[in-house]
């Protein structure tokens, strides 16, 4: 992982935003106020806008001013939540050897720490009900011997079955909790908003095995 790697992986979450507005936005239209689009791609933009700022530095001090910059520019209950992603996951990372174990022991602290800033929990129909799964897969898989693409393959498929299990809950957090089992039947936007951009990044680092 260095700069030009991440600032790769912002363009790619930026394409599939945009590639997938439309759906974004009517999840979030149905059980929230329509505006969850919107506040990704300004994440994306405000953060591609830093890009000649990202590249001199280090894999944590990315991390630390990419989170800054969403704190700063992004409103909704999303942002903050975003942004303590990646101020979780620039205490932990490095520029080090052991990439992928310090990778994914900074992603479960960094989920760690949505959940303690959201006062959330998987199977409250949020963004969660995707990272939790994706976080355990690492929690269990990150050891050395590790296949990378069988990795890759196995968050997919949780973050694919945590998105489609929110259709059913009732929601108890966030702006859909007020709609109680009426929201049930509608996926949650920001559940699926993580795993599009899961995904992308997965494809992202399986072309790069590939090629290795
Ligand atoms: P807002 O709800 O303020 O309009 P967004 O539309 O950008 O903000 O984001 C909504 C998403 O944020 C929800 O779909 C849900 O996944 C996530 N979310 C909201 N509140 C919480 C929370 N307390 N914990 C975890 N995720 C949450
Ligand atoms: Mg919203």
């Amino acid at each position: 992982m260095n700069a030009l790697f991440l600032v790769k992986c912002i363009d790619k979450v930026n394409d599939v935003i945009i590639k997938n507005e439309k759906e974004i936005e009517s999840l979030d239209r149905a059980i929230g106020d329509g505006d969850h689009f919107i506040n990704l791609k300004r994440g994306c933009n405000a953060i591609q806008s830093i890009n000649d700022e990202l590249l001199p530095l280090n894999n944590s001090q990315i991390f630390q001013r990419i989170g800054m910059k969403i704190l700063s520019t992004v409103g909704g209950a999303s942002g903050p939540l975003f942004a303590t992603f990646f101020l979780e996951i620039s205490k932990t990372i490095k520029d080090s050897e052991d990439e992928l174990h310090n990778f994914c022991e900074g992603f479960i602290q960094a989920v760690n720490a949505i959940k303690k800033r959201g006062k959330s929990d998987i199977g409250q129909k949020t963004m969660l009900d995707v990272l939790i799964p994706v976080a355990e897969t690492l929690k269990s898989n990150s050891g050395n011997d590790v296949d990378r693409q069988k990795l890759l393959d196995a968050i997919d498929t949780e973050a694919l079955k945590g998105v489609l299990m929110t259709k059913d809950l009732i929601p108890t957090k966030g702006r859909a909790a007020s709609l109680g089992e009426r929201a049930v039947g509608h996926i949650d936007p920001g559940a699926k908003s993580c795993q599009l951009i899961i995904n992308a990044i997965c494809i992202l680092l399986k072309e790069i095995e590939v090629k290795k």
